[in-house]
C-alpha cells in the first residue's frame, strides 16, 4: 500500500526549467503549491546511481531532507535501441557543460550513422520522498522513432528528434497538452496519481 500525499506543498527537486514546467502543468489539477529546488536555492546533489530510479531517489531525498517538505524528482532520458540504450542516464551529460541539446541531438545522430534501426524510447522515473525518508517510485515510458533534422520549437531536450509511435510529428511540434497525454512523464505520473493522490 503506497503512502498518500496529504500535504499542500511540494518541492520539485529539479533545476531543469523544462521539467519543472511540465511537472507543474501535470500537477495543476491537484491543489498543491509547487516550489522548485531552484527557487529554494537547494544544492544539486551528485547523481551517481546506475538507474533512473536510483538517480531520482538521490534528488528527491536530498530535496526533502534539505527543505523539510515532501519532494518530487524526475530522472529521465532517451534510450536509443541501436545504441544499446544510450544516452540513457547520461542524456543530460551528452549536451555538454553548456547544456546545449543541439549538440546532444547531433551526437546521437552521428552515433546512429548508417543504422536503419531508429527506434528509441524515453524513460521517466519519478520519486516522491517525504522528509522522514519514506519514498515511493514509479517508472514510465513512451516508444517511437528518431528523425533528422530536428523539427519543432516546443518542448525541451531531445523533443525535436522524437516521433512517438503512431504519430507524424515530433514532441517539439506538438502542443504541450498533446505531449502530456502520451509522454513517459505522463505515464509515470498516472501511476503516481493512482497510488498517492487518489482514493
Ligand atoms: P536528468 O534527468 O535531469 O538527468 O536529465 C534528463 C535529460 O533527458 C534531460 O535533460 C533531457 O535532455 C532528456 N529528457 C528527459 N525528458 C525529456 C522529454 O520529455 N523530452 C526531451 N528530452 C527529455
Amino acid at each position: 500500500m503506497s503512502r498518500k500525499f496529504t500535504d499542500n506543498k511540494l518541492v520539485i527537486a529539479s533545476h531543469n526549467r523544462g521539467k519543472v514546467r511540465e511537472i507543474a502543468e501535470l500537477l495543476a489539477p491537484f491543489s498543491v503549491q509547487v516550489i522548485s529546488a531552484g527557487e529554494l536555492d537547494l544544492p544539486e546533489p551528485v547523481e551517481d546511481a546506475e538507474t533512473f530510479i536510483g538517480n531520482a531517489d538521490i534528488k528527491a531525498r536530498a530535496a526533502a531532507l534539505a527543505s523539510g517538505l515532501p519532494a518530487l524528482s524526475d530522472d529521465s532520458g532517451l534510450a536509443v535501441e541501436a545504441l544499446g540504450g544510450q544516452p540513457g542516464i547520461y542524456s543530460a551529460r551528452w549536451a555538454g557543460p553548456t547544456k546545449d541539446f543541439t549538440i546532444a541531438m547531433e551526437k546521437v545522430e552521428a552515433e546512429l550513422a548508417g543504422q536503419d534501426d531508429r527506434r528509441a524510447h524515453f524513460v521517466c522515473a519519478l520519486v516522491l520522498c517525504w522528509p522522514d525518508g519514506h519514498a515511493e517510485s514509479f517508472q514510465g515510458e513512451v516508444h517511437g522513432d528518431l528523425t533528422w533534422p530536428p523539427r519543432g520549437e516546443k518542448g525541451f531536450g531531445y523533443d525535436p528528434v522524437f516521433i512517438p509511435t503512431g504519430h507524424a510529428v515530433t514532441f517539439a511540434e506538438m502542443e504541450p497538452t498533446e505531449k502530456h497525454a502520451m509522454s513517459h512523464r505522463a505515464d509515470a505520473f498516472r501511476q503516481m496519481v493512482a497510488a498517492c493522490f487518489e482514493g
